[in-house]
C-alpha cells in the first residue's frame, strides 16, 4: 500500500469539494489529540481481550443463523430474520450502493432481553467512499451523518419466535422456527423487496443489483429469467462473485495466549498457527513504516505480535480500550455520539484489524480499501425497543490519517 498516493488522494478531496470546513476542522483535531494524549498516559492496563481469527468452518452449517455464528464475508446470518436494516440504513450514504458484509460477532450479554445480541458490520467495498466518511467522522454530531461504514446491533430474549429456547442441535440438524424474509438474490444480504417483472421470481435489494444480476457473466438472469423452474433454484445462495470470502471467527482469550507463550514456547497445542509468516503481518509493517508513528506502532505491535493473524479484539467490559495502530486519527469521548435510541453512553466493544483485508484478498493498489482499524462503540445499556437493527456507531482509522489531519 502506497501512503503518500492515498495522502494525496485525500489532499484533493480536501481542495475540490469540502475545503471549507477545513481550517476549523484543523483545530478541533488539535484540541482531540490532546485529549487523546492524556487519557492515554494511563495506557498500560491491561484489560483482557477476546481475539478474533478467521478460519474456514468444518461444517458450513455452523455459520447458519440458528447456530448463532461469529461470521466474516459472505452473507449476513441475521439474527431476526425478519426486520432487517430499511433502505437507506443498507446503503452507503455517499455513492448509494448496497453496502457489503464484512462481519458479525455474536455478543450475548448477561440480561434477558440480550440472550441473543449479535453485532453486524457492513461497508462500501470502495475506499473512495471510506475518504469521504473519514472527512465526515471528524464533523461532531451532524444532523444526518453520512457514512459508508455502518454497524447494527440486533438483540433477541431467550424465548423468541425465530429461534429455539434450547441449545441448537450439535449435529447440524437445527432448524429455525419462522422463514427469513425474501433476500436480493444478488448480495444474498438485504431484503430482495423488488420483484423482477419479467420471471416474478427474483428478488433484488435494489435496482443496481438487479442490473448487476442482468449483466453478470454465467450465472446471469438474463439467462434463467425464462427458465420459470430453475429460477426458484437460483435464489438459494448469492449470485454475486463481489462478496468477500466467507469464513467463521474463532474466539480465544489474550490472556491464555500470554500464559502459554511463557509456559511453553513453540508448543503446537494452539488451534492457530502463530508462527506463520505467511505475509499478514509483513504487509503491515511494511504498510505502517515511515509515517511517523512509530510511538504507537510499536506498542500496536508489541501486542499484536503475540498472535499477529488476529482480525479482531473484544471486550464487554468497561475499562477496555482499544488499541490504535497509529497515534493520530484517534477520537476524543466528544466524537462518540450518543446512543441513537435511549440516549445513553456508547463505549468501546470491539475493533476490526486490518488483517482481515489480507484474508479477503484484497489487493494491494492504490485504490483498494484500507484501513488501520475500525472501531465499533455501542450503547452501554444495550437498549430495547424500536427497530429490530439499531444503528450503533464505527470509529474508522487510516494509516494515512496523519497526512490527511495536519
Ligand atoms: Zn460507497
Ligand atoms: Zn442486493
Ligand atoms: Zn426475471
Ligand atoms: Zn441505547
Amino acid at each position: 500500500m502506497d501512503i503518500d498516493l492515498s495522502g494525496e488522494k485525500l489532499k484533493s478531496l480536501h481542495m475540490s469539494s469540502l475545503d471549507e470546513e477545513e481550517d476549523e476542522e484543523e483545530d478541533q483535531n488539535d484540541d482531540v489529540e490532546d485529549e487523546v494524549s492524556d487519557e492515554d498516559d494511563e495506557e498500560e492496563d491491561r484489560v483482557p481481550m477476546t481475539l478474533g481469527f478467521v478460519e474456514k468452518p468444518k461444517n458450513p452449517w455452523t455459520l447458519l443463523r440458528q447456530y448463532f455464528p461469529s461470521k466474516a464475508g459472505g452473507t449476513p446470518a441475521w439474527l431476526d430474520p425478519i426486520n432487517l436494516p430499511s433502505e437507506k440504513s443498507s446503503l452507503c450514504d455517499f455513492c448509494g450502493e448496497p453496502l457489503q458484509f464484512l462481519l458479525q460477532v455474536y455478543a450475548p450479554l448477561p440480561e434477558e432481553s440480550t440472550f441473543h445480541r449479535t453485532l453486524f458490520v457492513f461497508m462500501c467495498p470502495s475506499m473512495t467512499c471510506l475518504l469521504r466518511d473519514q472527512h465526515e467522522q471528524w464533523k461532531r454530531h451532524p444532523e444526518t451523518p453520512s457514512r459508508s461504514v455502518k454497524v447494527f446491533r440486533c438483540q433477541l430474549p431467550r424465548v423468541n419466535s425465530f429461534y429455539s429456547s434450547e441449545a441448537p442441535a450439535e449435529d447440524g440438524t437445527e432448524q429455525p422456527l419462522t422463514a427469513g424474509a425474501k433476500l436480493c438474490n444478488w448480495c444474498g444480504t438485504w431484503k430482495g423487496d423488488k420483484i423482477c417483472s419479467s420471471c416474478r421470481k427474483a428478488r433484488y435489494c435494489s435496482g443496481k443489483h438487479q442490473t448487476a444480476h442482468w449483466r453478470s457473466g454465467n450465472s446471469s438472469h438474463k439467462v434463467f429469467c425464462r427458465q420459470m423452474d430453475t429460477s426458484d433454484k437460483e435464489s438459494e445462495s448469492a449470485a454475486s462473485n463481489f462478496l468477500w470470502p466467507e469464513y467463521e471467527i474463532a474466539n480465544e482469550d489474550e490472556g491464555e495466549l500470554d500464559e502459554e507463550m511463557a509456559n511453553d514456547e513453540g508448543s503446537a497445542s494452539s488451534l492457530i498457527s502463530r508462527s506463520r509468516t505467511d505475509g499478514s503481518f509483513g504487509k503491515l509493517q511494511t504498510y505502517f513504516k515511515g509515517n511517523g508513528e512509530n510511538r504507537s506502532w510499536a506498542s500496536f505491535q508489541e501486542r499484536i505480535s503475540l498472535a499477529p493473524e488476529q482480525v479482531l479484539r473484544y471486550s464487554s467490559s468497561a475499562e477496555a480500550k482499544p488499541l490504535w495502530p497509529v497515534s493520530s486519527g484517534r477520537p476524543s469521548k466528544l466524537d462518540i455520539p450518543k446512543c441513537n435510541y435511549c440516549g445513553g453512553t456508547r463505549g468501546f466493544e470491539f475493533q476490526v484489524l486490518p488483517q482481515l483485508l489480507y484474508f479477503f484478498h484484497v489487493k494491494d493498489s492504490e485504490d483498494s480499501l484500507d484501513w488501520a482499524t475500525i472501531v465499533v462503540y455501542t450503547c452501554e445499556a444495550s437498549c430495547e425497543g424500536g427497530v429490530g437493527y439499531k444503528e450503533e456507531f464505527a470509529w474508522v482509522q487510516l494509516a494515512s490519517q496523519s497526512i490527511s489531519h495536519r
